[in-house]
């Protein structure tokens, strides 16, 4: 059984994230004495990430973030079945001494955002920007809540390709936007890091693409730029720290077996971090 003394956040960057204080009120309104560490780990040393989830997952546990989502994946004895068909992992723990088990909780994270929102309609058209991991997890979680069709544009076509083959083979309908996006969608999600820099160019903008609400996955101590021209152009918005508070929740059942304390931990992200 893990001692839930540390707990720690993998990937590169890690500075900007809003992961340790939202769990440490988590483990706080639970009380749970646990730390919650950040641990970067250079973008081209996935080799060293395996090595960093096991000595954190003997002390408690922790979660991945970009861009070794896909080196925590392959470094797990026990993958989720969300790890399995995304390649990416997430959320990891020790169930038993010396085996490392992960999770994919993004898919859940954005599922619930998008159903807290869109309680009375479902998203049918809905247009990912990106095809990493985020964007995986996006055209999953837009399919789950019952689109009809999930359009991925990237900049590298290839993989948007990639991506799509992967969904399709998990049973979802989707297709690659060639050219520049265009039209009317339900939910536009931006999976892409645009945002996360100041004067990064906005991931689309709203005079070519129309939507019914944008759900942007980056985020910061305030609203991210692209959420607000979205909030000018009357456009209804959500930004990444609802996801991080869902996807961070999530984990709670695998860390410690009990459900998390949502509200103390939506606190720390909205109010007391200004
Ligand atoms: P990733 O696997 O590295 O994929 C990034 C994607 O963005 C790729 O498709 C890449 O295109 C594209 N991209 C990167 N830089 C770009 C640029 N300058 N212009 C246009 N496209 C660009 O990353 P990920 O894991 O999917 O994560 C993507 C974002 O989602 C990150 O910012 C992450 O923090 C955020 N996220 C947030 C949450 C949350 O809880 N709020 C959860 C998960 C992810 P190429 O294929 O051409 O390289």
């Amino acid at each position: 059984m893990s001692k839930h003394t540390i707990f720690g956040l993998i990937g590169d960057p890690v500075s900007h994230s809003m992961s340790p204080v939202m769990h440490l009120a988590g483990f706080s309104a639970l009380g749970i004495e646990a730390e919650y560490v950040v641990c970067q780990i250079p973008a081209d040393r996935p080799d060293l990430v395996e090595t960093e989830m096991r000595r954190l997952a003997s002390e408690g546990g922790g979660n991945v973030t970009v861009p070794h989502k896909a080196a925590a994946a392959q470094a797990l004895d026990r993958p989720t079945k969300s790890v399995t068909s995304l390649g990416a992992c997430n959320c990891f723990w020790e169930p038993e001494p010396g085996i490392l088990a992960g999770a994919n909780t993004d898919v859940y994270g954005i599922q619930r955002s998008l159903e807290n929102r869109l309680a009375t309609h479902l998203p049918r058209q809905v247009l990912v920007l990106g095809a990493g991991g985020a964007a995986a997890a996006a055209g999953l979680a837009a399919a789950q809540l019952g689109a009809s069709d999930v359009h991925v544009f990237n900049r590298t076509p290839g993989r948007a390709r990639i991506l799509v083959n992967r969904l399709q083979a998990a049973g979802v309908t989707a297709s690659v936007v060639e050219g520049s996006p265009s039209g009317e969608y339900d939910v536009v999600i931006n999976a892409t890091p645009l945002g996360l820099h100041e004067g990064d160019p906005l991931p689309v903008t709203f005079d070519c693409v129309s939507p019914g609400l944008v759900l942007d996955l980056v985020y910061g101590m305030r609203q991210t730029e692209w959420t607000r021209v979205a909030e000018a152009a009357e456009i209804e918005w959500i930004d990444g720290r609802e996801v991080l508070l869902h996807q961070g929740a999530a984990c709670y059942p695998l860390w410690f077996g009990t459900e998390a304390p949502l509200e103390s931990m939506r606190r720390a992200l909205f109010d007391e971090v200004r």
